[in-house]
């Protein structure tokens, strides 16, 4: 049977709170309980947000949970490397040609307020659909380069299906999600899309654990594996963890950040709330990290969205 490979992702962009902490929780019980193999990925592609002291911090934050990753970290030990993303361009780079070279990438100069205003009055969840203002009469057709245009790649018209571990059966239509989408920005960014894509295939991850609010860009994500001629690994979406007011919880909310957590809790305290939680155990006492590796082997041997 093949090796699971599982991966924790943090962004480094500020201290870790309980719903990082929660996912990195969940994706190394799920892989450990089946004998597994956990990298960690530090995604540090936006060098305005990312801070190696916070890298520093996320790591140290595992270590005191009792978590060793098998490969990665700021030290990148393993044969995957780099696990940093930023000193991972030249990969990009390379499937960023073999896109282009589908005649599905176009460059696009539209402006953030060029796209709103193409947007219909009842989109109005956020979510910014592009409608293909630069996208070319005819596809598939060559990439013509163009100056500090982003790259952009056309989607298709139809959907997508995937079933994810927790979430079950999923089915999105790109067009109709986020229109063609963003694989390199104007000012030579990566798209985390497009990064995520390259590197969990060729570190070799079969199984991506991650927040639910990632969930629609499994789509995207699984659209750039076939394109790309990767096998996507399996999906596994956990609920995000939200504040008293129901609002998922961010960098800024100190009160549930590990800073605060470490000082009023034990690592097996923050195990026992996390497992009681995912309904590993039944009350959210403190548990070890050996006993809940135990007990999670048939719970992730057969996880599926009854559980959470
Ligand atoms: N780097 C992303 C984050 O910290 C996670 C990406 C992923 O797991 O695919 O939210």
């Amino acid at each position: 049977m093949k090796e699971i490979v599982g991966r924790f992702a943090p962004s480094p962009s500020g201290r870790m709170h309980l719903g990082n902490i929660y996912t990195a929780i969940l994706s190394w019980l799920s892989v450990k309980s089946r004998g597994g193999k956990w990298i960690l990925r530090i995604e540090d592609l936006d060098p305005q947000r990312s801070k190696l002291e916070y890298a520093r911090m996320i790591e140290d934050d595992l270590h005191w949970l009792g978590f060793e990753w098998d490969e990665g970290g700021l030290d990148g030990k393993g044969p995957n490397g780099p696990y940093l993303q930023s000193k991972r361009h030249h990969f990009y780079e390379e499937a960023l040609d073999r896109l282009k070279s589908t005649g599905l990438c176009y460059p696009c100069s539209c402006t953030r307020a060029d796209i709103l205003a193409t947007q219909a009055p009842h989109e109005s969840d956020g979510r910014v659909v592009y409608k293909g203002t630069c996208r070319p009469a005819v596809l598939p057709s060559p990439y013509i380069e163009k100056n500090r245009a982003a790259v952009r790649i056309a989607v298709p018209d139809e959907e997508i299906t995937f079933t994810d571990r927790i979430k079950g059966m999923q089915t999105v239509n790109l067009a109709r999600h986020c229109g063609d989408f963003i694989v390199r920005r104007g000012d030579g960014a990566w798209s985390y899309q497009l990064a995520v894509v390259v590197d969990d295939a060729l570190m070799g991850v079969t199984e991506v654990m991650r927040g639910d609010d990632l969930l629609l860009s499994a789509a995207q994500q699984i659209y750039l594996y076939r394109l790309l001629g990767y096998t996507p690994p399996e999906f596994a979406h956990v609920p995000l963890v939200c504040n008293e007011k129901g609002i998922r919880l961010s960098k800024r909310d100190k009160s549930l950040s590990m800073e605060y957590l470490r000082a009023h809790h034990t690592p097996e305290e923050i195990l026992g709330m996390a497992a009681h939680r995912a309904s590993i155990i039944p009350t959210s006492s403190p548990i070890s990290l050996l006993h809940l590796l135990e007990k999670s082997k048939l719970y992730f041997s057969i996880l599926n969205n009854s559980k959470f």
